[in-house]
């Protein structure tokens, strides 16, 4: 592609002076089946994937070519009839890093599930003010020699499987993960082979944005909002209520209610100017700004109110979170500044409501605990929110946490919160590294399980206390290591969309790890590990030799043969696939006061 060519200034010049002149990239400088994909003079289309060549991972999402700096979500939405309106819209703020003939959005407008999945459609796109083409394209695999409108079908296929649909069938890597209707296993491979959806808008500007340039996108778009169906048969996205929506999105559910550069590593900050029906409440990420009541107008005929939310933090594609309906919202200053906003549906049951509101007020406390381990709490509001729909899920949305089903657990919410640090502020580089904030998120309910012993032996300042804190984390790190069957037999950071959340890979494993790796640098060290992580890589995302290299820096024998061994330790725990049961080559490095031969003292072992 003409991005290989080295980006000078004269290039740069070169570009701006093509616009004036051309507009457009001429014609005969495009080749067949892509004329947009080819520009002139060092300036080509985005990449319309930010995911690794290779990946069977969701690699259809995620766009090049630029970096997402801003969005406004300026909404405009019937809570009576589930519908975006005329003027509904979000405004993107971008900055390219190449010169761009073209670049992309993930936006799913349609899908497969017809019930419950989105119906939208785009109306306009301006790039800068000015109007912008726009299409729809299918994604190609990442890594594709032929670009992004490669015409060869079999670089466009669904598949959980590198190649796609098995080695018989097509053995190109899949464009896109399969959106299963069903979450039995016998639905896993259902779809492999089928083509993927064209849920790429492609935008191409009236003329190519220079290198390094901010520039808007605008895109106003109406209709219904749903749910993406992922790649196990789970559902996530836009959830329909009685009153408006309920927003739980991971791993991609944003784009099926609004165009986002939708993979983890775009974090842009966030605006939310919603306007919906009278009498209805918005909860969104950040902190609430102003409630503006609107007079009637054609298309609110009952009156209208305007909900600004505001997050100066950045905010990565599958933790915004914007639900609408009939919500008891609370807000409060805590003596440190931290702005704590409680919410609930209105017709959860009075009853229900006040349980709720009992786990629900000890989100401080939940806070300031975590804050012991893992450092201050890195955003100036947080928030829990309990909706109605059965979703079986319950999600860290940045600052404000959701709990479906119209109900909240204390240890859930231990979960929840710890990953305001992990997954929020640091986040994944790839959605290959779901494992590594769920791991950290699994401690805290360890963590919470341990507080409770320690509670009952006489408290945190005992020396039985602090005994029972420690017991109980070995007796869960143990119930964990002893786990059978297909406990160990995916690799947590080699996972595919089916198993992406299973308890076993992305959950329990990395948990216990991480308490074996707490033994291992000791406590005190642990803790200086995680919080020098949360300085370093707050805000932006860690991959994982960047994890592991913030790890080995704590080890308290700092020898070549104890780093090789902490090297060993993460390869066991994180990226081997063992067989079934785990038999006795399961990880082996486990510290002293877990199961295991040990790290420092057993044969082997390091000094
Ligand atoms: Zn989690």
């Amino acid at each position: 592609m003409a991005a290989s060519k080295p980006r000078t200034v004269i290039v740069l010049a070169a570009c701006g002076f093509l616009l004036a002149g051309l507009g457009y990239a001429s014609p005969s400088s495009a080749s067949p089946g892509s004329s947009d994909s080819t520009g002139t003079d060092g300036c080509s289309a985005g990449a319309r994937t930010l995911a690794q060549p290779g990946s069977h991972l969701y690699p259809e999402v995620g766009n090049g070519g630029y970096t997402s700096v801003h969005t406004l979500v300026h909404m405009v939405y019937d809570a009576d009839t589930n519908t975006f309106l005329t003027g509904n819209q979000v405004v993107l703020t971008q900055r390219a890093t190449q010169c761009l003939t073209n670049f992309s959005l993930d936006f799913e407008r349609r899908s497969n599930n017809a019930a419950e999945g989105p119906n939208m459609a785009v109306q306009s796109v301006t790039v800068n003010g000015r109007a912008a083409r726009f299409r729809f394209a299918q994604p190609a695999y990442p890594g594709d020699a032929n670009g992004p409108d490669d015409p060869n079908p079999a670089a466009r296929e669904a598949s959980q499987t590198n190649p796609a649909g098995g080695p018989d069938h097509n053995p190109l890597p899949p464009a896109c993960t399969p959106q299963l209707l069903s979450d039995k296993a016998s639905a896993r491979h259902s779809l492999n082979g089928t083509q993927c959806p064209a849920n790429k808008l492609v935008i191409t500007p009236a003329q190519p944005i220079r290198d390094r340039a901010n520039f808007e996108v605008k895109v106003n778009y109406t209709g219904r909002p749903g749910v993406h169906n992922d790649g196990d048969g789970g559902r996530e996205g836009w959830w329909r209520t009685p009153n408006g929506g309920f927003v739980i999105t991971e791993p991609i559910g944003t784009q099926a209610w609004m165009p986002l550069n939708n993979y983890p590593t775009a974090k842009p900050t966030y605006d939310f100017s919603d306007t919906v029906t009278a009498g209805r409440t918005v909860v969104a990420n950040g902190v609430l700004g102003s409630v503006r009541h609107n007079r009637p107008d054609n298309q609110f005929p009952g009156g209208s109110v305007t909900w600004n939310w505001r997050s100066t933090a950045p905010i990565a594609s599958y933790l915004v979170e914007n639900s609408v309906g009939k919500f008891h919202l609370t807000e409060r200053t805590a003596d440190n500044g931290t702005r704590y906003y409680v919410g609930q549906d209105a017709s959860i049951s009075a009853e229900r409501q006040k349980e709720n509101l009992a786990i629900m007020n000890e989100h401080q406390d939940i806070t300031e605990y975590e804050s012991l381990f893992t450092g201050a709490y890195p955003f100036a509001s947080n928030g829990v929110f309990v909706g109605t729909p059965k979703v079986g899920d319950q999600m860290e949305m940045q600052t404000m946490i959701v709990f479906d089903n119209s109900r909240i657990d204390t240890s859930t919410f231990y979960h929840e919160n710890m990953h305001q640090w992990w997954g929020d502020n640091v986040g994944e580089s790839s959605i290959e590294m779901t494992f590594f904030k769920e791991g950290m998120a699994v401690v805290s309910e360890m963590l919470f399980a341990a507080r409770k012993a320690e509670a009952k032996a006489g408290g945190p300042q005992s020396k039985k206390g602090q005994a029972a804190f420690q017991a109980s984390l070995v007796k869960q790190f143990d119930r964990i290591y002893r786990s059978k069957g297909k406990f160990w037999t995916v690799a947590p950071s080699n996972p595919d969309a089916f198993n992406l959340f299973d308890d076993s890979n992305t959950y329990n494993r990395p948990g216990a790890a991480y308490i074996a790796l707490r033994q291992i640098l000791g406590s005190t060290n642990f803790t200086q590990a995680l919080q020098q992580i949360q300085r370093a890589y707050g805000g932006g995302t860690i991959t994982e030799p960047q994890l592991e290299a913030a790890f080995a820096h704590w080890l308290p024998v700092q020898t070549g043969t104890c780093r090789a061994r902490l090297s060993q330790f993460f390869r066991q725990w994180f990226d081997t696939a063992y067989p079934a049961g785990g038999g006795k080559d399961r990880p082996q490095l486990t510290g002293p006061g877990l199961t295991g031969p040990g790290f420092y003292s057993a044969g082997g072992g390091c000094a």
